[in-house]
């Protein structure tokens, strides 16, 4: 799985250096056109690592084009979240555009074809149209509009385009080919009637391209070479094709659109339509609500951008869909967090332990190492005192065999401090442990015997007079089923324990001063981020991710 220099290309790395060589383009200029109808997920980041890798990799250009075309569902908070995720991940783009700056030339291009008679306004009514196109296997029936004559074709667009008539009552269509067994052939819509306020354009206009009218003609007019897309679009490469050729006949290097497989992760809804429901719905906290698959929410919890376009290097470019694992994305994180995060001690599920042999009042600093992977990180100072705080899973009050923490008689290792051992329990009247009252060998400081013994167990803790506290939310996955979107409904697979929040956390005092989004790994527990509406007053953590695959020895267990 690692990355060697020597690494073969990709099949469009390959496409784009025949067409460099041979001289169907001097250069390479791609570009990543979200609709901004919603936020970027994990599947778009594919995408964009992959737009925006090309044009680095071939000293190309990029460009970021809002494709907002559909004004009812567009708007500029979608925009702004748009652009925020792209530089985040890494990437700028070398022009910002808009598919709605070329609404003036797109009109002109669609009276162009009707005065070639390569389109016509037709009446039919959706359900109709749908009727007169057939299915792929027979051919399909002509409108009966279609062989209106140029001057009633002009001048009826026009008033489409002066507002005269109602939503849905006419369109403009492409005159191809009812017959085609490719359906994107049979006289396609280009232009709709939609009476809405554009968030950039507002009322200028009453009628927009359809979504195939307006991609390939923004990019020929941007000068993209190569237009990557996803294999949905594959049957539309003729129509793109067909609109580029009929619009720009003597024009050469017109784009050469390419399609590769969209990312699919199990347990994960990408579609933005749904989790724009999600959000709607109240089922999460937002958009950026740390279970969502959102680039917004994996940064909220702590996700880092290296760890994202790692993951999507090692996913690949497929000409095939498949399901990846979502286990290969925390996988990515985990890696790279193991890195670069400093560790911390922090205690979950506080069980308090006083060491009845530490002189009451004293205390004293210790060293702990900030990141073993990394030396530049070099170490804190953390202070022990008589009373400290333990997990209430380290310890057991009769612990099977194999349970090498800390139990009643048992010797345990307290990271970077000494060996404890447990002499006496405290517990409350419904007999729950409430306390543990052990002592400590002042001889092995550091967390080393002089005389050589062993302990097989090291527990964090924290000094309970110096400890800050928190909230610590712990995510699980927003979905029970592997495809949720395979669900009748996909809500019915929400995971109703997809979010855990545990109060009073005992921490290190130096998380206090944590800023939102910093990272930590709290030793021995996972991958933890500070949340953006944490304050010194209230701290609240996310945790990015568990220290190793909790699902994987759940599967093993099956
Ligand atoms: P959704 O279906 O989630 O709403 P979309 O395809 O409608 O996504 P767009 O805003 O049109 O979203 O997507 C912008 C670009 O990102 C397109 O080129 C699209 O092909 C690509 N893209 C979207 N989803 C994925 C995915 N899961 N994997 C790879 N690329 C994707
Ligand atoms: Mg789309």
């Amino acid at each position: 799985m690692e990355e060697t220099p020597t690494k073969s290309l990709n099949f469009i790395e390959q496409f784009i250096e025949e067409d460099l060589e041979n001289g169907s383009y001097s250069h390479l200029h791609t570009r990543f056109p979200p609709e901004p109808n919603g936020y970027l997920h994990i599947g778009h980041s594919k995408s964009i690592c992959l737009n925006f890798g090309l044009a680095k990799k071939y000293g190309g250009k990029c460009n970021l084009r809002f494709d907002d075309t559909n004004p009812s569902k567009e708007n500029v908070e979608y925009v702004e979240s748009i652009k925020e995720d792209i530089r985040w991940l890494g990437f700028e783009w070398d022009n910002l555009q808009h598919a709605s700056d070329y609404f003036d030339q797109l009109y002109e291009f669609a009276v162009n074809l009707i005065k070639e008679g390569k389109a016509y306004v037709c009446e039919l009514t959706p359900e109709e149209m749908a009727e007169h196109r057939g299915v792929p296997t027979s051919p399909g029936k002509e409108s009966p509009f279609r062989n209106r004559s140029v001057e009633e074709n002009l001048d009826l667009f026009e008033r489409m385009k002066n507002g005269e008539f109602p939503n849905g009552s006419k369109t403009l269509r492409a005159k191809i080919d009812m017959t085609s067994p490719n359906m994107h052939l049979r006289d396609p819509v280009i232009y709709r009637i939609q009476k809405s306020h554009h968030y950039r354009t507002g009322d200028k206009w009453c009628i927009y391209p359809m979504y195939d009218m307006a991609h390939g003609t923004g990019d020929s007019i941007e000068g993209i070479t190569h237009s990557i897309c996803t294999l949905e679009f594959e049957v539309h490469r003729p129509l793109y094709e067909w609109l580029n050729n009929s619009i720009w006949p003597e024009k050469k290097g017109l784009p050469r659109q390419i399609e590769f497989a969209r990312l699919n992760l199990n347990y994960t809804i990408m579609s933005k339509r749904k989790l724009l429901e999600l959000v709607q719905e109240g089922h999460v906290s937002g958009w950026d609500d740390p279970r969502m698959p959102t680039i917004s929410a994996l940064r909220r919890r702590g996700y880092t951008p290296e760890s994202i376009r790692n993951f999507c290097e090692r996913v690949g470019v497929a000409k095939r869909e498949h399901v990846l694992d979502v286990s290969l994305l925390e996988f990515s994180v985990r890696e790279h967090l193991n890195k670069v995060s400093e560790r911390r001690m922090a205690v979950l599920n506080p069980l308090k332990v006083v060491i009845t042999n530490y002189p009451e009042n004293q205390e004293e600093e210790l060293e702990a190492i900030n990141n073993p992977e990394d030396e530049s990180a070099g170490k804190r100072k953390i202070s022990f005192s008589r009373e400290i705080f333990i997990e209430r899973s380290d310890f057991m009050e009769d612990p099977p065999k194999k349970f090498f923490r800390l139990g009643p008689g048992r010797e345990v290792r307290l990271r970077y401090a000494y060996y404890i051992t447990c002499e006496e329990t405290i517990k409350n009247e419904n007999g729950e442990i409430i306390e543990l009252r052990c002592t400590y060998d002042p001889e092995t400081k550091g967390g080393q015997a002089p005389d050589g013994r062993k302990v097989k167990g090291t527990l964090h803790w924290v000094s309970a007079s110096h400890a800050v506290e928190a909230d610590v939310r712990l995510y699980d996955r927003l979905f029970r089923d592997e495809n949720p979107a395979g669900k009748e409904d996909f809500k019915d697979s929400l995971n109703p324990d997809s979010i855990k929040i545990l109060q009073r956390c005992k921490l290190e005092p130096s998380l206090k001063s944590a800023k939102a989004g910093a990272r930590f790994q709290f030793e021995r527990l996972g991958y933890f981020c500070v949340d953006k509406d944490s304050s010194e007053e209230k701290l609240i953590f996310n945790r990015t991710v568990t220290l190793r695959d909790t699902w994987a020895k759940i599967a093993a267990k099956q």
